[in-house]
């Protein structure tokens, strides 16, 4: 389906290219208004991206999708950022409890590799595609090149045909010192958890701290990564096509 407005995707990229998050979003709120939507994991990014979508005064939804295994600390961060920037936060839940899914397969989906792709896939992907499909023509999300790995070739903005829509990188040229910098210095609440070794955070049972001198995504799925000698950089949930 074709995406709405019609963009040349290589001219807009370039355009964005050197600009600023807060030029990026001012841009995407100009060209999509409320069509467009914020998807947030609660991490340090999504709070950087809330803090700047309020200032912008961009009244657009944030998405979370809980999975029903985060830590409570993701959800204490979700209610913080929402109620000290009046966002209007979307919680998105998977169609069974984990409960339910163990008995409808028998075991734990996310302790196998090749197993807990289906885990994700039907407690993240299938609840947010579904709910963007139709309602919104651009996503903005927190990944950084910085971050290496796949995410090291991400565009500023690109397409997601899994939800006929643009997905847009504002914060695709920082890094994890400039979110810090940004986030300290205008009081933005973040996740307790990136205070106690845990550099990237997920559902709670598939998240483990990191070691120091460990990659930062040491700690996702580290139970099957080590059991599988699975480089760090190949686990990812699949939510963002750009990891898949
Ligand atoms: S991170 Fe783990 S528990 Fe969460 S959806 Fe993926 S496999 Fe399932």
């Amino acid at each position: 389906m074709p995406l709405v407005p019609p963009l040349n995707l290589d001219a807009v990229n370039q355009q964005l290219e050197n600009q600023s998050p807060r030029q990026i979003l001012e841009w995407v709120w100009k060209t999509f208004g409320k069509r467009a939507a914020l998807q947030s994991s609660m991490q340090k990014t999504a709070s950087t991206l809330s803090h700047l979508i309020y200032s912008l005064d961009m009244k657009i939804d944030v998405l979370f999708v809980d999975t029903g295994v985060h830590f409570p600390e993701t959800l204490q961060t979700r209610d913080l950022l929402a109620q000290k920037y009046n966002l209007n936060v979307i919680t998105l839940h998977p169609a069974r409890t984990m409960e339910e899914q163990r008995q409808d397969y028998g075991r734990d989906l996310y302790m196998a590799d090749g197993d807990y792709q289906i885990c994700c896939e039907l407690r993240k992907e299938a609840p947010f595609l579904g709910w963007v499909r139709g309602r919104y023509d651009a996503v903005i999300g927190g990944l950084m090149r910085s971050e290496g790995g796949k995410r090291s070739r991400i565009r500023i903005i690109g397409e997601d045909d899994r939800m006929d829509a643009y997905k847009i990188y504002p914060l695709a040229n920082w890094d994890e010192e400039k979110v810090d910098e940004y986030n300290e210095r205008h009081e933005v609440p973040v996740h307790p958890l990136h205070f106690l070794s845990y550099p990237s955070i997920g559902c709670s049972t598939c998240t483990t701290p990191v070691a120091p001198g460990e990659n930062p995504r040491a700690g996702r799925w580290r139970h099957i990564r080590e059991a599988q000698e699975i480089p760090v950089t190949h686990l990812y949930c699949g939510i963002n096509r750009e990891d898949k």
